[in-house]
């Protein structure tokens, strides 16, 4: 489980190491009084099925676990790709499916028919969690996540993005979080590799997300939350032996399952340490919402985040060959064109990034781009575009 203890030390990538991503060192005056992070925040507990290959067995592992953590009466909020969990768990009270167009409306038609229920249960991916994190807001009862793919830090956050009419644009919504999360290995071993990797790219925000927490707080903007830098980081440092060998479906098995899981729910009790997605998410999330905002999604979340953090890294004066081969190494997207994005594209995306969100303070404000500067970073960046 994510510890929420460190010392301020540790924070610091040690000189000269040859990290593609270093976490930047904590301000100093900030180093003396750091020697316990106490954090008043409960991290979910995770569970991860026994069974690695068999999704019958992780089925009957789940109904017996919600009955052993109070989920008599559940109701269930299941995708197409939940179904397969479904089936052993008792006492079901009621069940609704997302669907991949669910809205805020959806979701809060569904919290009537939950009341009568002990615990909204989501198994599915992302939309269907973040539609069951509202309905559970909206009953009134406790949240428990059965992610079936690993494709953000969201699984474990209080956050719920979700359009407010079909086809709108998303919003982020503060809801619940899971208490407690339940990962089937079989299920999600065999979850599109697509969603593994754009997992891996999510977390990648972090250092770049530190960096720029770091520039608000330089800038007197902020202050910084030890608690969950140490979160944000530790979670990066998890996928990091990862970036250093090319990533092929071959390496899926359930180590890598449960590495991951680790990572994504510890980056996901950052953002409950501190309410917001601060520690995880900076100027790389700007961009990928104005790709959204622009363009409609490309890719997924984290795979775009994964590509806008080049920007980033170029932006802090980081190494951005070495970070463009680490997203090779990924199987993640590198250049415009494998979103279908143009040069002209791409500065639109980079004046458009920051009023995604405004008053979060990033290497973008403090970069200032014009449309002449940031034409001339997307030419130095991909210069063949
Ligand atoms: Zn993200």
């Amino acid at each position: 489980m994510p510890g929420a203890s460190g010392t301020a030390e540790q924070s610091a990538s040690p000189s000269g190491s040859s990290s593609v991503l270093e976490i930047p060192v904590l301000p100093a005056e900030l180093l003396d009084t750091i020697h316990f992070v106490a954090c008043t925040t409960t991290p979910p507990r995770i569970t991860i099925s026994a069974s690695a290959d068999d999704e019958d067995d992780a089925a009957e592992e789940l109904a017996e676990w919600l009955w052993m953590n109070g989920a008599e009466r559940p109701f269930l909020v299941a995708s197409a790709h939940g179904q397969q969990l479904i089936h052993r768990i008792t006492g079901v009270v009621g069940t609704a499916v997302p669907g991949p167009h669910a809205t805020q409306a959806w979701a809060r038609s569904c919290s009537g028919a939950a009341r009568g229920a002990d615990a909204v249960v989501a198994i599915g991916g992302g939309r269907c969690l973040d539609a069951a994190k509202l309905v559970a807001a909206g009953a009134g009862i406790p949240f428990i996540a059965v992610p079936t793919q690993l494709s953000h830090d969201g699984v474990c956050s209080p956050v719920s993005v979700l359009p407010r009419t079909v086809g709108g644009l998303t919003e982020s919504l503060e809801a619940v979080a899971p208490h407690v999360a339940f990962f089937s290995q079989p299920t999600l071993i065999r979850s599109p590799f697509a969603s593994l990797r754009a997992g891996i790219g999510d977390l990648l925000a972090n250092p770049l997300a530190l960096h720029d927490w770091k520039l608000a707080s330089d800038a007197g903007l902020e202050q910084i939350n030890h608690a969950a830098w140490h979160l944000s980081a530790e979670s990066f440092r998890l996928i990091e032996p990862l970036l250093e060998e090319p990533l092929g479906p071959e390496r899926v098995e359930p180590g890598l399952i449960g590495l991951l899981a680790h990572a994504l729910v510890t980056s996901g009790f950052a953002m409950m340490t501190v309410g917001t997605s601060r520690p995880v998410s900076g100027a790389e999330h700007k961009i990928s919402h104005a790709i959204d905002e622009l363009f409609g999604g490309r890719a997924h979340h984290g795979a775009q985040v994964a590509f806008a953090s080049l920007v980033s890294v170029a932006l802090h004066d980081l190494d951005v060959e070495a970070f463009r081969c680490c997203l090779v190494n990924l199987g993640l997207p590198y250049h415009p064109r494998q979103l279908g994005l143009s040069h002209h594209d791409m500065v639109a995306v980079l004046l458009r990034a920051p009023n995604t969100r405004p008053g979060r303070f990033t290497v973008l404000e403090s970069a200032g781009l014009g449309e002449s500067e940031a034409a001339v970073l997307v030419k130095s960046l991909w210069a063949e575009v």
